[in-house]
C-alpha cells in the first residue's frame, strides 16, 4: 500500500513557519504583509474560498482585506479596483478570485495586477519569469504539488514526471517547476494518444484533469508518486462525495505514495498563497525574505 501524503499536515506546518516569518518582518522591519482579495459576484464556492483565505491570512498575523463587488460590476470598475490596490502601499498581494463573470476579460484583469503583487502568479510577467528560470511569484497549487513531491521523494532530479493537464493555472506551471527541478517532463492532455502507456513511464504523476477517477491503478508504475490535483464532486450511493482525478483505491495499491482527495493538494493552495504574500512584501520593501 502506498504511503499517504498528508497535505493538511504539511500545510499546517508551513503556515506555522509563515507565522514566524511574518512576526520577524514585523519585529525587524515594522512590516506587516497584507493580502487583498477581490470577489466579483455570488458564486457560493468562491465565497467559501475567499472566506478561508481571509481567515488563514489573519491567523498567520497578516493584514487581510476582502472587496466584494456585485456580479454586474463593469470591467472598467474592476480594473479601477485593481489599480487602487496596486497603488496602496499597505497591500503586498492582490488576488482576484476566478472565475469572474463572463462579461469581464479575465486575462485583462490578471495582467492589470502589479506583477510585484501578483501572489496568484498568473500575470504574464511572472509566467514568463518562471519559464525563463528567473525568480518569480509562482502559481499556488503547482507550488504546493512540488513541495509535497519534494517532501516525499527528496531530490526530483532525473525523474520521469508526467503531468496530465495543460491549463495555465495548474498543468503548465507545474510542468515548468518540475523542469526546474531537473525532471524529464511529459505534458499530456485531451489529445494525447494512449495516455495509460504515457503514465506507465512516470516516476511522478501529477493529475490535473478535472475528470473523476480517470487515472487507474494499472496505469501507475509500481512505486511511483501520485499527486492528485483534481477536485470533483460526484454522487455515489445517494451521497455527495469529493474525489480526485485518480481512482484512489486502485492507484493506492500500486503507487509508492499518493495524495488523498480531500486532504492532499487542496490545503496546500492557501498556504502557498500566504507564502507568496510574505515573499512579495519582502521584495517590495527590499528586505530579505525570511526562511519559511
Ligand atoms: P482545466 O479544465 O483548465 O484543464 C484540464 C486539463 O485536462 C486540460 O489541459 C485538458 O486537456 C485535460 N484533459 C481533459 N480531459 C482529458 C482526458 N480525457 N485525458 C487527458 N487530459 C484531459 O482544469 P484545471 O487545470 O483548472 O483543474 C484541473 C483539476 O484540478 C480540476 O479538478 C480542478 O478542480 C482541480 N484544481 C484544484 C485546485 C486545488 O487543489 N486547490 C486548484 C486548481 C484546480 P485540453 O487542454 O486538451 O483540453
Amino acid at each position: 500500500m502506498a504511503k499517504l501524503i498528508d497535505g493538511k499536515l504539511y500545510a499546517e506546518a508551513l503556515r506555522k513557519r509563515i507565522a514566524i516569518a511574518v512576526a520577524s518582518l514585523k519585529k525587524d522591519h515594522n512590516l506587516i504583509p497584507g493580502l487583498a482579495v477581490v470577489l466579483v459576484g455570488e458564486d457560493p464556492a468562491s465565497k467559501v474560498y475567499v472566506a478561508n483565505k481571509a481567515k488563514q491570512t489573519v491567523e498567520v498575523g497578516m493584514n487581510s482585506w476582502e472587496h466584494k463587488m456585485p456580479a454586474d460590476t463593469s470591467e472598467a470598475d474592476l480594473l479601477a479596483m485593481v489599480q487602487k490596490l496596486n497603488d496602496d502601499p499597505s497591500v503586498h498581494g492582490i488576488l482576484v478570485q476566478m472565475p469572474v463573470p463572463k462579461h469581464i476579460d479575465s486575462a485583462k484583469v490578471l495582467n492589470t495586477i502589479d506583477p510585484a503583487k501578483d501572489v496568484d502568479g498568473f500575470h504574464v510577467v511572472n509566467v514568463g519569469k518562471l519559464s525563463t528560470g528567473q525568480d518569480a511569484l509562482v502559481a499556488c497549487t503547482p507550488t504546493g504539488c512540488v513541495m509535497l513531491a519534494k517532501d516525499t521523494l527528496g531530490d526530483l532530479s532525473g525523474l520521469n514526471a508526467v503531468v496530465i493537464g495543460r491549463s495555465n493555472i495548474v498543468g503548465k506551471p507545474v510542468a515548468q517547476l518540475l523542469l526546474a527541478e531537473n525532471c524529464t517532463v511529459t505534458i499530456a492532455h485531451s489529445r494525447s494518444k494512449d495516455l495509460a502507456s504515457i503514465v506507465r513511464g512516470a516516476d511522478l504523476v501529477i493529475a490535473a484533469v478535472g475528470r473523476p477517477e480517470m487515472v487507474k491503478g494499472d496505469w501507475i508504475k509500481p512505486g511511483a508518486c501520485v499527486i492528485d490535483v483534481g477536485i470533483n464532486r460526484i454522487e455515489r450511493d445517494g451521497k455527495n462525495k469529493l474525489v480526485g482525478d485518480c481512482d484512489f483505491a486502485s492507484c493506492e495499491a500500486v503507487a509508492g505514495s499518493i495524495t488523498p482527495v480531500p486532504g492532499g493538494v487542496g490545503p496546500m493552495t492557501i498556504a502557498c498563497l500566504l507564502h507568496n504574500t510574505v515573499k512579495a512584501a519582502a521584495a517590495i520593501h527590499k528586505v530579505k525574505t525570511p526562511e519559511m
